[in-house]
């Protein structure tokens, strides 16, 4: 079902909290990666200019105790998004009480204030992460509309998402929540075909239920990265030193025949002795994998193979990695590969999901090249798995 958006309803003179992903890296106090505040200035200057008085919630982190506070502050982000949005950003170092009362009821028209971390309220009895009801409540009592633009943490039921929509008469998506809801859920839902998945990095067990749901819903599934050494194992080739999970190998025979022919796998593979980026490379046929060697990207004529199959797709949908792409000499099964599909972006729709994948275009140079890279990790996988996640399941239908 359609999910309501901020394009959906009146925001003039409504007071709106919305709950965004700020959850930056910070070094010595500094941002050293700003891509999420810029990512959520669409949904934040929309809701500015059509007159909404904005609060802004995030976490940053994680907040056990009150050492972990130190350094997890949001106030730097407030400064930046202040320079992004060349207007003052009201911040408050506080999650709920007067000062915030008092901000919130000084807001005018076009202005934005900024709460402090969510997770500064799980120091005493996980409050926000274990969606405390009275704290949901609180945030709701702030405002007369809810807005989640956070997907990076739609997969969990916190306060500051959940919590606040059960208490809020009207909650509906932000512009990136929107576009993770059209991208994933939307195509998992009802695919152009022929769709092509494309799994691979570490884990067999990382992974089960995404190659599961991706069987059920695809042409096609290669099987790469780490992951399909496990299945190599199952067909009954030596893979030497290669990384795999012998406790799932018969899962791997289970989901090769669940597959009928699904079930795309590589037939070389790039070896080397060490997992070492300097280690001497080498390729072999995955019949040949000395047992001093381990695999460490897909060989040449894999590639061709998996070119063969997107070639002819609509749709590809992309999570893991090909090779140890942290090792320039071990990244290039991963990066001809992202070549090939922007080369054939006019024809193929392309969704990457997952931390490691999307780093990895990112780090190629690709990151305006594809229909869409998902902006979280852990609620991307779960949300190919076909999960209906909380984040989302709380915003108002159309
Ligand atoms: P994502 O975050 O995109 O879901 P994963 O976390 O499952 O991806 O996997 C990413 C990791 O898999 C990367 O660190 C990469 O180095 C590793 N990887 C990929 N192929 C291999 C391989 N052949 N051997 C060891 N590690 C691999
Ligand atoms: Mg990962």
């Amino acid at each position: 079902m359609a999910k309501k958006t901020i394009l959906d309803i009146d925001l003039k003179s409504k007071k709106v909290i919305m709950r965004v992903d700020f959850n930056v890296p910070m070094k010595d106090g500094e941002i050293s990666d700003e891509n999420r505040i810029v990512a959520a200035l669409d949904s934040i200057r929309y809701i500015l200019n059509q007159g909404g008085k904005l609060i802004l919630l995030s976490h940053l982190g994680r907040v056990e105790n009150e050492d972990d506070k130190k350094g997890s502050s949001l106030a730097p982000v407030a400064k930046r998004l202040a320079e992004h949005l060349n207007q003052t950003v009201t911040f408050v170092p506080f999650t709920r009480g007067k000062e915030v009362e008092e901000a919130v009821s000084n807001l005018n028209e076009g202005q934005v204030l900024m709460l402090e971390n969510t997770r500064f309220e799980d120091v005493v009895g996980k409050k926000e992460s274990k969606n405390n009801e009275e704290l949901g409540k609180y945030w709701a009592s702030l405002a007369d509309v809810f807005v989640n633009d956070a997907f990076g943490t739609a997969h969990r039921a916190h306060a500051s998402n959940v919590g606040i929509a059960s208490h809020i008469e009207t909650s509906v998506a932000g512009f990136l929540l929107e576009r993770e809801i059209k991208f994933i859920g939307d195509t998992i839902a009802n695919p152009e075909r022929p769709l092509v998945a494309v799994l691979g990095g570490a884990k067999v067990s990382d992974k089960i239920n995404v190659i599961k749901k991706l069987l059920e819903v695809a042409d096609y599934v290669i099987i790469t990265g780490a992951m399909a050494y496990t299945f190599y194992l199952a067909e009954g080739y030596d893979v030497g030193l290669s990384k795999v999970e012998k406790d799932k190998v018969d899962l791997a025979l289970e989901l090769l025949d669940l597959a009928k022919g699904k079930i795309v796998l590589g037939t070389d593979v790039v070896t080397a002795k060490d997992f070492d980026p300097e280690s001497e490379k080498n390729i072999r046929l995955k019949s040949e994998i000395p047992n001093d060697e381990m695999g460490m990207d897909v060989g040449p004529e894999t590639l061709k193979t998996y070119f063969f199959y997107i070639e002819k797709a609509k749709t590809v949908i992309w999570n893991g990695p090909l090779g140890v792409f942290e090792f320039p000499r071990f990244a290039e099964g991963t990066k001809g590969f992202a070549k090939k599909l922007v080369e054939l972006k006019d024809s193929v729709t392309t969704i990457i999901g997952g931390g490691d994948s999307a780093a990895a275009v990112i780090q190629f140079g690709y990151e305006n090249d594809f229909a869409h890279i998902s902006t979280g990790g852990g609620a991307s996988l779960e949300y190919l798995e076909g999960k209906l996640l909380p984040g989302i399941a709380c915003v108002d239908d159309k």
